[in-house]
């Protein structure tokens, strides 16, 4: 079995989850993650919005067309982008403990599947998620990190594209934190 078709069975896992009640009653539908499998690359955001929700997919709203952009003027393209949860909070929310702990099972069957060398998490749950830290992302970003568990991998965090969209100044942070994914992937 490949890495697509081990995804697409988890991804039917995820879609009849019911772990989190106030989720899977408030959602359309779960999010399971898009992009390139075969990569070495993993974004980490934190959970779907109302478009993601509606579409099925990850980051397609305007966070996730800013998200595109940067992408493609960096010539990221072919990466994997996937979230903490699997299911809208309502009202965009931060999600619970409990609800982060509920998912991170499949997040991390996730990454063993696709088993990428870099995790790039996109805003502060992600990071602090992933890291296992209450440390805030502007502490965070700007450098990179290693975990072992549940994959071996070289972490760096920035700003979630959702916050870019309402402090357009910090995209040059964004910016300069992925050069040091660019310069990692140009020294392999
Ligand atoms: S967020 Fe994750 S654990 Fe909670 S109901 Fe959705 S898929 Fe299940």
């Amino acid at each position: 079995m490949n890495k697509q078709e081990m995804l697409c069975l988890l991804a039917a896992q995820v879609a009849g989850c019911q772990k989190c009640k106030d989720l899977a009653e408030t959602r359309i539908q779960t999010v399971f993650g898009r992009g390139e499998p075969e990569t070495k690359v993993v974004l980490l955001g934190e959970a779907p919005g109302r478009d993601e929700d509606k579409e099925g997919l990850a980051f397609v709203g305007r966070a996730g067309q800013l998200l595109n952009n940067i992408l493609s003027a960096c010539e990221l393209e072919h990466v994997y982008i996937l979230n903490i949860l699997k299911c809208r909070p309502p009202n965009n929310r931060v999600p619970t403990p409990e609800e982060s702990a509920n998912c991170r099972p499949f997040l991390d069957l996730q990454l063993k599947v696709i088993r990428p060398k870099y995790i790039v998490c996109l805003g502060a749950t992600a990071a602090q998620k992933l890291l296992d830290t209450q440390e805030t992302i502007g502490r965070l970003r700007g450098k990179w990190f290693e975990i072992e568990k549940p994959i071996k991998a070289k972490v760096l965090a920035t700003y979630h594209p959702a916050f870019l969209l309402r402090n357009p100044a910090a995209k040059e942070d964004v910016w300069n934190d992925l050069q040091l994914l660019l310069e990692e992937l140009n020294a392999t």
